[in-house]
């Protein structure tokens, strides 16, 4: 190389500089080659063929959304939009139970499975079809993949309203240990969701038991949140125990009036659990949660509001209650009505909502809803409003511990480790953002608006977000796990 040649590909000056460990921001340079981080800080005569000067933004990595069911959402051109416009540069998708694989669905999936996808969405019979398929359309983001307990069920179960027999538990014990093979970081369950409420603890300890020989977690949206959620976190922490891995409770909440105050004491639970096995955990920043709409969650009282509907797309974005008066009939029926359909609930306490933020522990996960017409404003929102609502407007964090909770830590958690730091030889998932400005835009009225302040993104060191659009290139990668000598398992 000659002198006056660029070393690198581009430098971006007068950063300042978060570096995801939640240590304090320092102001410096950041030079990136061919997709990795080449230097940070202080990087003196360096020359690219490209520089950037950014005037004291923001420079961090790219968020990881650990919580999203986006598998469906990947495979689409524009499906990946919600995400990069919130700086998220790598999802974790299959949460909840329901993974797009290993699974066919002929005709319309059954609920929980239309949170991911409509007809034709389940076509991926084997966890590797679905793997090929992301890697040769091309992805706009980092996918790492899990492996869902419902959609085993479905898949092996001749009757998902029971328990799994002996033999059907070793099959599905088989598809995951296969899938964990083919590039699923861990399993995931979602046990209040009729394909799965009725299954067996000693079931999902099984299966978690395979994920957890091949160093994966046991990922959970528990049996329930709302009247049973002590009861519900002990199984999952019994399950962790008894399978020797580790644990991610999903969307950490306390689900109805009756359960509003109890973040706390589930905190203290989970801390003394954590004196003997591993647990993470993540949260959506909002008091409303949202998925298929349920009627048993009708006639009680609660603001509901109509996400989509199969047989009624007029009722999308209305609220059930005048539905119901419209039609002059109970919540209820009006529900009936519209089955196949989807819901935000208003049933969470904001005080909850920001004790479980500000636990150390807690992740960023949108858990946001690609496939509804009037999306619960998660998916649009999550990470810019941890940012400037929570960090900065209300200070429960200052801004380089909120950066941790989406970038270092979940990458900890889930083990990537060239991912989610500022570091020399780490791949160049990175966002710039403007701290003074950044802030979520999408409300429960207009729920696809982009946040304002983040203002590029780059995806394994490619530009897909710029000037307030998304670049059509698809520079993300399905990622693998590590093993846990470092080195990637293979089928036995
Ligand atoms: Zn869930």
């Amino acid at each position: 190389m000659t002198a006056d040649m660029p070393q690198d590909d581009l430098i971006l000056r007068n950063a300042r500089l978060i570096d995801g460990s939640g240590a304090p921001s320092i102001e410096g340079d950041l030079a990136i080659r061919d997709g990795r981080i080449t230097a940070i800080g202080q990087i003196g005569e360096r020359r690219a063929a490209r520089e950037i000067d950014l005037r004291g933004r923001a420079l961090a990595p790219g968020f990881i959304d650990v919580h999203t069911h986006d598998d469906g959402a990947l495979l689409q051109a524009d499906g990946m939009v919600p995400k990069i416009s919130q700086g998220v540069t790598t999802v974790i998708a299959g949460n909840c139970g329901i993974s797009i694989a290993p699974l066919s669905i002929e005709g319309t999936p059954p609920p929980p499975f239309t949170l991911v996808g409509g007809p034709g969405s389940f076509r991926f019979a084997r966890f590797a079809d679905y793997v090929a398929a992301l890697e040769g359309a091309g992805i706009a983001t980092n996918a790492a993949l899990l492996c869902g307990h419902t959609t085993l069920r479905q898949s092996v179960l001749a009757d998902t309203r029971l328990p799994a027999t002996p033999a059907e538990t070793e099959a599905m014990a088989v598809l995951l240990d296969v899938a964990m093979a083919e590039g699923a970081f861990g399993l995931s369950s979602g046990l209040d969701y009729p394909p799965a409420v009725g299954s067996s603890t000693d079931e999902v300890i099984a299966l978690a038991r395979i994920a957890a020989a091949r160093g994966g977690p046991y990922v959970t949206h528990t049996r329930n949140y709302f009247e049973t959620m002590d009861e519900a976190l002990e199984e999952a922490i019994d399950i962790a125990g008894a399978a020797g891995g580790r644990l991610v409770i999903s969307h950490h909440q306390c689900t109805g009036a009756m359960n509003h105050g109890k973040a706390v004491p589930s905190l203290a639970r989970i801390d003394r659990a954590r004196e003997e096995i591993e647990i993470g955990m993540d949260v959506y920043p909002y008091a409303a949660s949202s998925t298929v709409l349920r009627l048993e969650r009708c006639d009680t009282g609660l603001r509901i509001l109509v996400t989509w509907s199969d047989p009624h797309p007029e009722m999308a974005r209305r609220e059930l209650a005048d539905i119901a008066r419209e039609w002059g009939v109970s919540e209820r029926e009006a529900g009936i009505r519209l089955l196949p359909a989807g819901a935000v609930y208003f049933q969470l306490d904001e005080g909850d909502v920001q004790a479980i933020l500000r636990h150390p522990r807690t992740m960023i996960g949108s858990d946001g809803l690609p496939h509804d017409v009037h999306p619960h404003p998660r998916l649009w929102g999550t990470f810019p409003r941890v940012l400037g609502h929570y960090a900065r407007d209300l200070g429960l964090m200052p801004l380089e511990e909120a950066v941790r909770r989406m970038t270092g830590l979940p990458a900890e958690e889930f083990g990537m480790t060239d991912r989610g730091l500022l570091r020399v030889g780490h791949a160049a998932d990175l966002v710039v953002f403007d701290p003074a400005t950044v802030i979520d835009l999408a409300t429960f009225e207009d729920p696809d608006t982009p946040a304002r302040g983040i203002e590029e993104v780059f995806v394994n060191g490619t530009l897909v977000w710029t000037g307030g659009a998304a670049t059509a290139a698809r520079p993300g990668r399905v990622l693998r796990p590590e093993a846990p000598d470092g080195s990637r398992q293979r089928l036995s």
